[in-house]
Protein backbone atom coordinates (compact mmCIF):
# COMPACT_ATOMS: atom_id res chain seq x y z
CA UNK A 1 0.00 0.00 0.00
CA UNK A 2 2.87 2.34 0.69
CA UNK A 3 4.27 1.47 -2.46
CA UNK A 4 1.39 2.06 -4.70
CA UNK A 5 0.44 5.52 -2.87
CA UNK A 6 4.31 6.26 -3.26
CA UNK A 7 4.36 5.67 -7.34
CA UNK A 8 0.60 7.26 -7.44
CA UNK A 9 1.74 10.68 -6.08
CA UNK A 10 4.92 10.46 -8.51
CA UNK A 11 2.98 9.54 -11.06
CA UNK A 12 0.24 11.98 -10.83
CA UNK A 13 3.33 15.15 -10.15
CA UNK A 14 4.99 13.60 -13.66
CA UNK A 15 2.03 14.47 -15.46
CA UNK A 16 1.45 18.06 -13.73
CA UNK A 17 4.95 18.70 -14.38
CA UNK A 18 4.66 18.20 -18.84
CA UNK A 19 1.16 20.01 -18.27
CA UNK A 20 2.65 22.72 -16.60
CA UNK A 21 6.22 22.71 -17.94
CA UNK A 22 6.58 26.71 -17.50
CA UNK A 23 4.59 27.54 -14.38
CA UNK A 24 7.35 27.19 -12.02
CA UNK A 25 4.99 28.71 -9.21
CA UNK A 26 2.14 26.48 -9.63
CA UNK A 27 4.78 23.33 -9.49
CA UNK A 28 6.28 24.54 -6.15
CA UNK A 29 3.00 24.78 -4.70
CA UNK A 30 1.71 21.27 -6.14
CA UNK A 31 5.09 19.91 -4.91
CA UNK A 32 4.63 21.49 -1.14
CA UNK A 33 1.46 19.52 -0.91
CA UNK A 34 2.44 16.55 -2.56
CA UNK A 35 5.13 15.90 -0.73
CA UNK A 36 3.25 15.30 2.74
CA UNK A 37 0.33 13.34 1.44
CA UNK A 38 1.48 10.27 1.02
CA UNK A 39 0.06 8.50 4.17
CA UNK A 40 -3.31 9.75 3.12
CA UNK A 41 -3.34 7.53 0.27
CA UNK A 42 -2.11 4.41 2.67
CA UNK A 43 -5.18 5.11 4.64
CA UNK A 44 -7.55 5.71 1.66
CA UNK A 45 -6.75 3.87 -1.40
CA UNK A 46 -10.20 4.83 -2.74
CA UNK A 47 -8.52 8.14 -3.36
CA UNK A 48 -6.53 6.65 -6.06
CA UNK A 49 -8.88 4.44 -7.62
CA UNK A 50 -11.43 7.83 -8.14
CA UNK A 51 -8.26 10.24 -9.00
CA UNK A 52 -8.43 12.23 -6.74
CA UNK A 53 -5.22 14.24 -7.19
CA UNK A 54 -5.33 14.40 -10.73
CA UNK A 55 -8.72 15.88 -10.86
CA UNK A 56 -7.60 18.82 -7.42
CA UNK A 57 -4.29 19.82 -9.38
CA UNK A 58 -6.61 21.24 -12.45
CA UNK A 59 -8.47 23.72 -12.46
CA UNK A 60 -11.91 23.47 -13.18
CA UNK A 61 -12.03 26.73 -15.39
CA UNK A 62 -9.36 29.33 -16.62
CA UNK A 63 -10.65 32.25 -18.10
CA UNK A 64 -8.01 34.69 -19.13
CA UNK A 65 -9.32 38.04 -20.98
CA UNK A 66 -8.06 41.35 -22.50
CA UNK A 67 -8.89 44.19 -20.22
CA UNK A 68 -8.54 47.68 -22.32
CA UNK A 69 -8.70 51.06 -20.88
CA UNK A 70 -7.58 55.07 -21.19
CA UNK A 71 -4.71 56.25 -18.88
CA UNK A 72 -4.69 59.81 -18.44
CA UNK A 73 -3.15 60.57 -21.10
CA UNK A 74 -5.37 59.63 -23.51
CA UNK A 75 -3.65 56.66 -24.47
CA UNK A 76 -4.83 53.04 -24.80
CA UNK A 77 -3.88 50.51 -22.45
CA UNK A 78 -3.95 46.97 -22.79
CA UNK A 79 -3.58 44.32 -19.76
CA UNK A 80 -4.21 40.29 -19.67
CA UNK A 81 -6.90 39.67 -16.87
CA UNK A 82 -7.50 36.44 -15.43
CA UNK A 83 -9.45 34.53 -13.19
CA UNK A 84 -9.21 30.70 -12.06
CA UNK A 85 -11.79 28.56 -10.36
CA UNK A 86 -9.87 26.12 -9.13
CA UNK A 87 -11.99 23.73 -6.89
CA UNK A 88 -16.23 24.16 -6.11
CA UNK A 89 -16.44 20.92 -3.99
CA UNK A 90 -17.01 22.48 -0.69
CA UNK A 91 -18.68 26.14 -1.79
CA UNK A 92 -18.13 28.59 -4.24
CA UNK A 93 -15.06 29.41 -5.52
CA UNK A 94 -13.64 32.04 -3.44
CA UNK A 95 -10.27 33.75 -3.53
CA UNK A 96 -8.81 37.37 -4.04
CA UNK A 97 -7.57 39.52 -7.23
CA UNK A 98 -4.07 40.33 -7.42
CA UNK A 99 -2.55 43.59 -9.88
CA UNK A 100 0.75 43.16 -9.70
CA UNK A 101 3.21 43.38 -13.41
CA UNK A 102 4.36 40.30 -12.07
CA UNK A 103 1.09 38.27 -12.55
CA UNK A 104 0.85 35.60 -14.95
CA UNK A 105 -1.08 32.12 -15.23
CA UNK A 106 1.67 30.30 -13.45
CA UNK A 107 1.16 32.76 -10.42
CA UNK A 108 -3.08 32.57 -10.37
CA UNK A 109 -2.59 28.94 -10.53
CA UNK A 110 -0.87 28.70 -7.39
CA UNK A 111 -3.03 31.13 -5.91
CA UNK A 112 -5.80 29.65 -6.58
CA UNK A 113 -4.41 25.71 -5.89
CA UNK A 114 -2.98 26.90 -2.50
CA UNK A 115 -6.84 28.79 -1.62
CA UNK A 116 -8.39 25.02 -1.56
CA UNK A 117 -6.24 24.05 1.30
CA UNK A 118 -6.51 27.01 2.76
CA UNK A 119 -10.64 27.63 2.29
CA UNK A 120 -11.35 24.17 3.74
CA UNK A 121 -8.97 24.41 6.75
CA UNK A 122 -11.16 27.70 7.66
CA UNK A 123 -14.30 25.04 8.21
CA UNK A 124 -16.25 27.31 6.00
CA UNK A 125 -18.21 26.62 3.09
CA UNK A 126 -15.85 28.46 0.29
CA UNK A 127 -13.78 26.11 -2.59
CA UNK A 128 -10.90 27.37 -4.41
CA UNK A 129 -9.91 30.70 -6.82
CA UNK A 130 -8.02 33.50 -7.64
CA UNK A 131 -7.67 36.08 -9.98
CA UNK A 132 -5.35 39.01 -11.05
CA UNK A 133 -3.81 41.49 -14.00
CA UNK A 134 -0.88 42.15 -15.13
CA UNK A 135 -1.39 45.73 -14.43
CA UNK A 136 1.19 47.23 -12.21
CA UNK A 137 -0.91 49.90 -9.92
CA UNK A 138 2.13 51.55 -8.41
CA UNK A 139 2.05 55.56 -9.61
CA UNK A 140 -1.25 55.39 -11.18
CA UNK A 141 -3.79 58.12 -10.37
CA UNK A 142 -7.04 57.80 -8.78
CA UNK A 143 -8.81 57.63 -12.08
CA UNK A 144 -7.13 55.72 -14.20
CA UNK A 145 -7.00 52.38 -10.99
CA UNK A 146 -10.85 53.28 -11.24
CA UNK A 147 -10.80 53.02 -15.55
CA UNK A 148 -8.82 49.45 -15.09
CA UNK A 149 -11.14 48.24 -12.40
CA UNK A 150 -14.24 48.99 -14.45
CA UNK A 151 -12.88 47.79 -16.99
CA UNK A 152 -11.75 44.18 -15.06
CA UNK A 153 -15.26 43.84 -13.68
CA UNK A 154 -16.83 44.10 -17.63
CA UNK A 155 -15.01 41.04 -18.31
CA UNK A 156 -15.22 39.29 -15.35
CA UNK A 157 -18.92 39.99 -14.24
CA UNK A 158 -20.24 37.46 -16.38
CA UNK A 159 -18.33 34.63 -14.21
CA UNK A 160 -18.83 35.62 -10.61
CA UNK A 161 -22.04 35.90 -8.57
CA UNK A 162 -23.01 35.16 -4.81
CA UNK A 163 -23.19 31.38 -5.05
CA UNK A 164 -20.73 30.67 -8.13
CA UNK A 165 -17.08 33.05 -6.88
CA UNK A 166 -16.76 35.39 -4.59
CA UNK A 167 -13.69 37.49 -5.08
CA UNK A 168 -11.74 39.74 -3.24
CA UNK A 169 -8.87 41.94 -2.44
CA UNK A 170 -4.71 40.53 -2.85
CA UNK A 171 -1.83 42.23 -3.77
CA UNK A 172 -2.92 45.98 -5.24
CA UNK A 173 -6.54 45.89 -4.86
CA UNK A 174 -7.83 46.75 -1.17
CA UNK A 175 -10.85 48.76 -0.36
CA UNK A 176 -11.13 51.59 -2.80
CA UNK A 177 -10.50 48.33 -5.77
CA UNK A 178 -13.11 46.58 -4.75
CA UNK A 179 -15.35 49.42 -3.92
CA UNK A 180 -14.67 50.14 -7.97
CA UNK A 181 -15.04 46.85 -8.94
CA UNK A 182 -18.88 46.48 -6.98
CA UNK A 183 -19.93 49.42 -8.52
CA UNK A 184 -19.18 47.94 -11.84
CA UNK A 185 -21.25 44.77 -11.26
CA UNK A 186 -24.09 46.58 -10.03
CA UNK A 187 -24.28 48.74 -13.31
CA UNK A 188 -23.88 45.43 -15.27
CA UNK A 189 -25.90 42.78 -13.14
CA UNK A 190 -27.90 44.19 -10.19
CA UNK A 191 -27.21 44.97 -6.58
CA UNK A 192 -25.75 41.40 -4.96
CA UNK A 193 -23.99 42.33 -1.73
CA UNK A 194 -22.22 39.11 -1.50
CA UNK A 195 -20.57 39.32 -4.69
CA UNK A 196 -17.71 40.25 -3.84
CA UNK A 197 -15.85 40.70 0.13
CA UNK A 198 -13.87 43.21 1.62
CA UNK A 199 -16.31 45.78 0.50
CA UNK A 200 -17.07 48.89 2.67
CA UNK A 201 -18.45 48.74 5.87
CA UNK A 202 -21.10 51.22 4.69
CA UNK A 203 -22.01 48.77 1.74
CA UNK A 204 -21.69 45.16 3.20
CA UNK A 205 -18.56 44.95 4.05
CA UNK A 206 -17.68 43.26 7.34
CA UNK A 207 -16.69 44.98 10.69
CA UNK A 208 -12.74 43.47 11.34
CA UNK A 209 -12.51 42.10 7.76
CA UNK A 210 -9.36 44.90 7.33
CA UNK A 211 -7.78 43.16 10.34
CA UNK A 212 -8.45 40.02 9.94
CA UNK A 213 -5.11 38.58 8.30
CA UNK A 214 -2.69 40.42 10.14
CA UNK A 215 -4.73 39.82 13.32
CA UNK A 216 -5.12 36.36 12.13
CA UNK A 217 -1.67 35.61 11.68
CA UNK A 218 -0.93 36.97 15.24
CA UNK A 219 -3.36 34.62 16.54
CA UNK A 220 -2.44 31.70 14.96
CA UNK A 221 1.52 32.46 16.06
CA UNK A 222 0.24 33.17 19.29
CA UNK A 223 -1.61 29.14 19.58
CA UNK A 224 2.21 28.18 18.03
CA UNK A 225 3.92 30.09 20.94
CA UNK A 226 1.54 28.75 24.29
CA UNK A 227 2.36 24.99 23.20
CA UNK A 228 6.01 25.63 23.92
CA UNK A 229 5.48 27.85 26.87
CA UNK A 230 6.66 31.04 24.91
CA UNK A 231 4.54 33.83 24.50
CA UNK A 232 4.90 37.63 22.14
CA UNK A 233 5.31 39.57 25.23
CA UNK A 234 8.85 41.04 24.94
CA UNK A 235 9.94 39.23 22.03
CA UNK A 236 11.04 40.79 19.03
CA UNK A 237 9.30 40.45 15.72
CA UNK A 238 10.18 41.49 12.25
CA UNK A 239 7.99 41.91 9.45
CA UNK A 240 8.06 42.16 5.67
CA UNK A 241 5.80 43.66 3.65
CA UNK A 242 3.67 47.19 4.97
CA UNK A 243 0.51 46.43 3.19
CA UNK A 244 -3.11 45.02 4.62
CA UNK A 245 -1.43 41.63 5.74
CA UNK A 246 1.81 43.41 7.33
CA UNK A 247 0.34 46.69 9.05
CA UNK A 248 -2.51 44.04 10.93
CA UNK A 249 0.07 41.77 11.82
CA UNK A 250 2.32 44.66 13.27
CA UNK A 251 -0.32 45.95 15.06
CA UNK A 252 -2.02 42.72 16.74
CA UNK A 253 1.77 41.94 17.75
CA UNK A 254 2.68 45.36 18.95
CA UNK A 255 -0.96 44.93 21.28
CA UNK A 256 0.25 41.71 22.73
CA UNK A 257 3.32 43.23 23.78
CA UNK A 258 5.68 42.91 21.44
CA UNK A 259 8.31 44.91 19.62
CA UNK A 260 8.58 45.29 16.01
CA UNK A 261 11.75 46.73 14.88
CA UNK A 262 11.15 46.25 10.97
CA UNK A 263 9.37 46.31 7.89
CA UNK A 264 9.48 46.45 4.06
CA UNK A 265 8.24 47.56 0.84
CA UNK A 266 9.19 46.52 -3.08
CA UNK A 267 12.12 48.58 -2.52
CA UNK A 268 13.48 48.39 0.82
CA UNK A 269 13.46 47.87 4.57
CA UNK A 270 13.61 50.14 7.14
CA UNK A 271 14.73 49.20 11.04
CA UNK A 272 13.76 50.71 13.77
CA UNK A 273 15.27 50.08 16.75
CA UNK A 274 12.95 51.97 19.28
CA UNK A 275 10.22 49.88 17.66
CA UNK A 276 7.78 50.57 14.30
CA UNK A 277 5.74 53.86 14.74
CA UNK A 278 2.89 52.04 13.29
CA UNK A 279 1.03 55.41 12.87
CA UNK A 280 3.96 56.49 9.92
CA UNK A 281 3.44 53.41 8.17
CA UNK A 282 -0.01 53.73 8.33
CA UNK A 283 -0.37 57.49 6.88
CA UNK A 284 2.75 56.83 4.06
CA UNK A 285 1.24 53.28 2.67
CA UNK A 286 -2.55 54.21 3.46
CA UNK A 287 -2.78 58.24 3.41
CA UNK A 288 -0.13 59.29 0.53
CA UNK A 289 0.25 55.65 -0.78
CA UNK A 290 4.56 56.50 -0.58
CA UNK A 291 7.43 54.68 -0.02
CA UNK A 292 8.57 53.05 3.26
CA UNK A 293 12.17 55.07 3.22
CA UNK A 294 9.76 58.35 3.91
CA UNK A 295 9.63 56.72 7.46
CA UNK A 296 13.53 57.70 8.19
CA UNK A 297 12.34 61.58 7.62
CA UNK A 298 10.09 61.02 10.50
CA UNK A 299 12.09 58.79 13.00
CA UNK A 300 15.58 59.98 12.72
CA UNK A 301 17.02 56.91 15.17
CA UNK A 302 15.79 54.59 12.13
CA UNK A 303 17.35 53.42 9.58
CA UNK A 304 16.32 52.63 5.36
CA UNK A 305 18.27 49.76 3.49
CA UNK A 306 17.27 49.27 -0.32
CA UNK A 307 16.76 45.76 -1.26
CA UNK A 308 14.53 43.24 0.41
CA UNK A 309 16.23 40.17 1.12
CA UNK A 310 18.20 41.96 3.99
CA UNK A 311 15.60 42.40 5.97
CA UNK A 312 16.14 38.79 7.22
CA UNK A 313 19.56 39.37 8.85
CA UNK A 314 18.01 41.44 11.24
CA UNK A 315 18.12 39.23 15.08
CA UNK A 316 14.26 38.18 16.62
CA UNK A 317 12.56 35.78 17.69
CA UNK A 318 9.92 35.96 15.66
CA UNK A 319 9.95 36.44 11.66
CA UNK A 320 6.67 36.54 9.73
CA UNK A 321 7.04 37.18 5.93
CA UNK A 322 3.85 39.14 4.80
CA UNK A 323 5.03 40.61 1.81
CA UNK A 324 5.03 38.30 -1.27
CA UNK A 325 6.02 34.28 -2.56
CA UNK A 326 9.75 33.29 -2.39
CA UNK A 327 11.09 36.71 -0.36
CA UNK A 328 12.71 34.47 2.34
CA UNK A 329 15.18 31.66 0.76
CA UNK A 330 17.69 29.03 1.88
CA UNK A 331 20.40 31.81 2.89
CA UNK A 332 17.94 33.75 4.78
CA UNK A 333 16.24 31.26 6.75
CA UNK A 334 20.50 30.11 7.59
CA UNK A 335 20.71 33.69 9.00
CA UNK A 336 17.15 33.84 10.87
CA UNK A 337 18.41 30.23 12.42
CA UNK A 338 21.93 31.84 13.63
CA UNK A 339 20.45 34.52 14.74
CA UNK A 340 18.39 32.68 17.01
CA UNK A 341 14.77 33.02 15.70
CA UNK A 342 12.37 30.85 17.36
CA UNK A 343 8.83 30.92 15.28
CA UNK A 344 8.17 31.81 11.56
CA UNK A 345 4.43 31.98 10.15
CA UNK A 346 3.96 33.21 6.71
CA UNK A 347 1.53 36.10 6.43
CA UNK A 348 1.92 35.94 2.50
CA UNK A 349 1.47 33.19 0.33
CA UNK A 350 4.02 30.98 0.08
CA UNK A 351 6.72 33.68 0.92
CA UNK A 352 9.20 30.51 1.98
CA UNK A 353 10.94 28.42 -0.62
CA UNK A 354 10.82 24.71 -0.41
CA UNK A 355 14.01 24.39 0.65
CA UNK A 356 13.72 27.91 3.54
CA UNK A 357 10.65 25.51 4.83
CA UNK A 358 12.90 22.55 4.93
CA UNK A 359 15.16 24.22 6.74
CA UNK A 360 13.04 25.76 9.44
CA UNK A 361 11.36 22.06 10.41
CA UNK A 362 14.49 20.06 10.57
CA UNK A 363 16.07 22.65 12.45
CA UNK A 364 13.03 23.05 15.04
CA UNK A 365 12.00 26.08 14.68
CA UNK A 366 7.89 26.45 15.21
CA UNK A 367 7.08 26.93 11.24
CA UNK A 368 3.04 28.34 10.60
CA UNK A 369 2.67 27.82 6.76
CA UNK A 370 0.49 30.17 5.43
CA UNK A 371 -2.54 27.90 4.38
CA UNK A 372 -2.69 27.96 7.78
CA UNK A 373 -1.18 31.01 9.61
CA UNK A 374 -2.79 33.55 7.03
CA UNK A 375 -6.53 32.13 6.53
CA UNK A 376 -7.87 34.37 8.93
CA UNK A 377 -8.43 36.98 6.17
CA UNK A 378 -10.26 35.11 3.68
CA UNK A 379 -12.31 33.37 6.88
CA UNK A 380 -13.60 36.71 7.69
CA UNK A 381 -14.64 36.94 3.56
CA UNK A 382 -16.54 34.29 4.51
CA UNK A 383 -18.09 35.86 7.21
CA UNK A 384 -18.69 38.68 5.40
CA UNK A 385 -20.62 36.25 2.91
CA UNK A 386 -22.82 35.01 6.19
CA UNK A 387 -23.98 38.04 6.97
CA UNK A 388 -24.71 39.58 3.51
CA UNK A 389 -26.80 36.68 2.65
CA UNK A 390 -28.37 37.54 6.45
CA UNK A 391 -28.77 41.14 5.47
CA UNK A 392 -27.49 42.13 8.78
CA UNK A 393 -24.08 42.97 10.09
CA UNK A 394 -22.17 41.48 13.42
CA UNK A 395 -20.09 44.04 15.42
CA UNK A 396 -16.18 44.11 15.20
CA UNK A 397 -15.79 42.17 18.79
CA UNK A 398 -18.23 39.20 17.37
CA UNK A 399 -16.33 38.80 13.94
CA UNK A 400 -12.86 39.39 16.41
CA UNK A 401 -14.05 36.67 18.52
CA UNK A 402 -15.35 33.95 15.75
CA UNK A 403 -11.96 34.79 14.04
CA UNK A 404 -9.80 33.95 17.33
CA UNK A 405 -12.01 30.79 17.61
CA UNK A 406 -11.42 29.89 13.53
CA UNK A 407 -7.79 30.38 14.32
CA UNK A 408 -7.15 28.37 16.88
CA UNK A 409 -9.35 25.56 15.39
CA UNK A 410 -7.21 25.85 12.52
CA UNK A 411 -4.26 25.27 14.49
CA UNK A 412 -5.66 22.22 16.57
CA UNK A 413 -6.73 20.90 13.10
CA UNK A 414 -3.06 21.06 11.62
CA UNK A 415 -1.65 19.44 14.89
CA UNK A 416 -4.12 16.94 15.29
CA UNK A 417 -3.44 15.55 11.62
CA UNK A 418 0.24 16.26 12.02
CA UNK A 419 0.35 13.47 14.92
CA UNK A 420 -2.03 11.20 13.43
CA UNK A 421 -0.04 11.02 9.86
CA UNK A 422 2.78 10.44 11.78
CA UNK A 423 3.65 14.22 11.24
CA UNK A 424 4.16 15.29 14.63
CA UNK A 425 5.12 19.13 14.92
CA UNK A 426 5.12 19.56 11.23
CA UNK A 427 2.55 22.22 10.61
CA UNK A 428 3.07 22.32 6.89
CA UNK A 429 1.92 18.22 6.86
CA UNK A 430 -0.76 18.91 9.32
CA UNK A 431 -2.42 21.95 7.33
CA UNK A 432 -2.52 20.17 4.21
CA UNK A 433 -3.85 16.60 5.13
CA UNK A 434 -6.12 18.41 6.77
CA UNK A 435 -7.58 20.86 4.44
CA UNK A 436 -6.61 17.92 1.82
CA UNK A 437 -9.07 15.35 3.48
CA UNK A 438 -12.11 17.59 3.95
CA UNK A 439 -12.22 18.69 0.23
CA UNK A 440 -11.01 14.92 -0.95
CA UNK A 441 -14.05 12.96 1.26
CA UNK A 442 -16.54 15.93 -0.68
CA UNK A 443 -15.18 14.82 -3.86
CA UNK A 444 -15.71 11.44 -3.19
CA UNK A 445 -19.31 12.14 -2.34
CA UNK A 446 -19.87 13.71 -5.37
CA UNK A 447 -18.72 11.48 -7.60
CA UNK A 448 -16.57 11.48 -10.59
CA UNK A 449 -17.40 14.41 -13.15
N1 LIG B 1 -6.28 37.20 -0.84
C1 LIG B 1 -6.56 36.64 0.44
C2 LIG B 1 -5.92 35.28 0.55
O1 LIG B 1 -4.87 35.06 0.01
C3 LIG B 1 -8.03 36.70 0.83
C4 LIG B 1 -8.98 36.13 -0.14
C5 LIG B 1 -10.46 36.38 0.21
O2 LIG B 1 -10.75 37.08 1.15
O3 LIG B 1 -11.29 35.86 -0.54
O4 LIG B 1 -6.40 34.39 1.20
Amino acid sequence: QQLAAESYIMNVFDMVQKRNAHQPEFLQAVKELFNTIQPVFVQHPEYIKYGVLERITEPDRIISFRVSWVDDQNRVQVNRGYRVQFNDTIGPYKGGIRFHPTVNESIIKFLGFEQIFKNALTGLPIGGGKGGADFDPKGKSDREIMHFCQAYMTELSNYIGPDVDVPAGDIGVGAREIGYMFGQYKRLKSYQAGVLTGKGVGYGGSLGRTEATGYGVIYFVNEMLKEKGLSLEGSTVVVSGSGNVATYAMQKAMQLGAKVVACSDSNGYIYDPDGIKLETVKEIKEGVRGRIKEYVDKHPNAEYYEGCTGIWSIPCDIALPCATQNELDVESATLLIQNGVKAVAEGANMPCSLEAVDLFIENGILFGPGKAANAGGVAVSALEMSQNSMRLSWTFEEVDSKLQDIMKNIYRKATTCADKYGYSGNLVAGANISGFLTVAEAMMAHGVY
